[in-house]
């Protein structure tokens, strides 16, 4: 599936639910979000019909997101069953980590072996303070049950947060050291009405980078300057079994080799996070559209994607996006 500047669109974000069971200060707004309905969602036979519409197009990558996913009732069943989506190669689950010990096996029988956990802070006030009421304890324990299932690998992501969560870098490295986790870094982006003018949030990783190696070794992986894996550039901690990983949407984007589409759970295509233009599959799919119709929607949103989005670390007046990071699916 080519876009308009010939990158190949092989990869799909599915955000499966927008609700949430923490309130991440970033992410959400204070006062909430409106929540769809049941009726206002994407069924999960409809999403495995979009998925599987996909991959005949060329789609080979698909990753499970919310809102939480692991708050949608019948989340193991439904990854089983797009499991079975015949040259679908890989899926993955970004979750925040708080019911991983309740389904973590039950998530890897289905088929899922790769999964990312948001993690912002090891301090426990500060989660509790940046989740608005997670517990770091449920986190830890979520994570102990994925290592248990098998997941591999076990990918730790962290936003950075000026002067809230910076400092504790060399404490994530040194989780690195200990543990044979990928930890990502990643810079904080303006999304909606949440965070979006607020310059004062935006630490380039690079000065992260910078600080780790006044204490730790990183190793550029595989003899290159860095392996890239998605758009991130990741290290060997040397002397741990762990990685260290930095993800800069906004100050060093990797637009022109982006290959994602983002579903977002009411069932509106959006080919680029911070650019509002999304087709309505779910309109399409009440109307009973088949097979063309259906393909001819997937190439129309991926054409709408732009050559790069628009967000600049030095101008930091930003265009918004209408939707939250949590509504859209991060
Ligand atoms: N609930 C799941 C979780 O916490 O991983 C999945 C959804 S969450 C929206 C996905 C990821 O988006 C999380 O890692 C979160 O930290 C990240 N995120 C949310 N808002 C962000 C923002 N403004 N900038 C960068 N990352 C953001």
């Amino acid at each position: 599936m080519l876009d308009k500047y010939d990158r190949d669109i092989n990869y799909l974000r599915v955000s499966i639910t927008d609700r949430c069971n923490l309130h991440c200060t970033y992410c959400r707004p204070k006062e909430g979000i409106s929540l769809k309905g049941h009726d206002d969602i994407l069924r999960y036979e409809e999403i495995i019909r979009i998925v599987s519409q996909a991959v005949k197009m060329g789609l080979v990558k698909v990753r499970l997101t919310g809102g939480e996913p692991l708050v949608r009732r019948g989340f193991a069943e439904f990854a089983a069953a797009l499991k079975q989506t015949q040259g679908l190669q890989d899926i993955s689950l970004t979750t925040n980590g708080i019911l991983l010990d309740q389904y973590a096996e039950d998530i890897f029988k289905a088929g899922i072996t790769r999964i990312n956990i948001s993690l912002d802070s090891l301090d426990k006030d500060k989660y509790f303070q940046i989740t608005r009421g997670g517990h770091l304890d449920d986190v830890f324990r979520g994570i102990a049950a994925a290592e248990k299932a098998g997941f591999s690998p076990i990918k730790i992501n962290a936003v950075v947060i000026k002067g809230f969560n910076d400092d504790e870098v060399l404490d994530f490295a040194q989780l690195a050291l200990k543990k044979p986790f990928q930890i990502r870094f990643i810079e904080i982006m303006p999304v909606s009405s949440v965070n979006a003018n607020q310059p004062e949030d935006f630490m380039p990783t690079n000065q992260l980078f910078d600080r780790i190696c006044k204490h730790f070794k990183l190793e550029p992986l595989a003899g290159k300057k860095n392996k890239t894996d998605g758009p991130a550039k990741i290290y060997k901690v040397k002397g741990g079994p762990g990685e260290i990983g930095f993800i800069n949407p906004v100050s060093d984007h990797f637009c022109s080799t982006c290959n994602r589409l983002r579903l977002t759970a009411d069932g509106k295509l959006r080919a680029c996070l911070l650019k509002d233009e999304e087709i309505d599959l779910r309109a399409a799919l009440s109307r009973h559209c088949n097979d063309d119709e259906l393909a001819a929607l997937i190439q129309q949103a991926i054409l709408l994607k732009p050559e790069k989005h628009d967000l600049d670390c030095t101008d930091r007046h930003l265009k918004k996006c209408h939707r939250d990071m949590s509504d859209i699916g991060g």
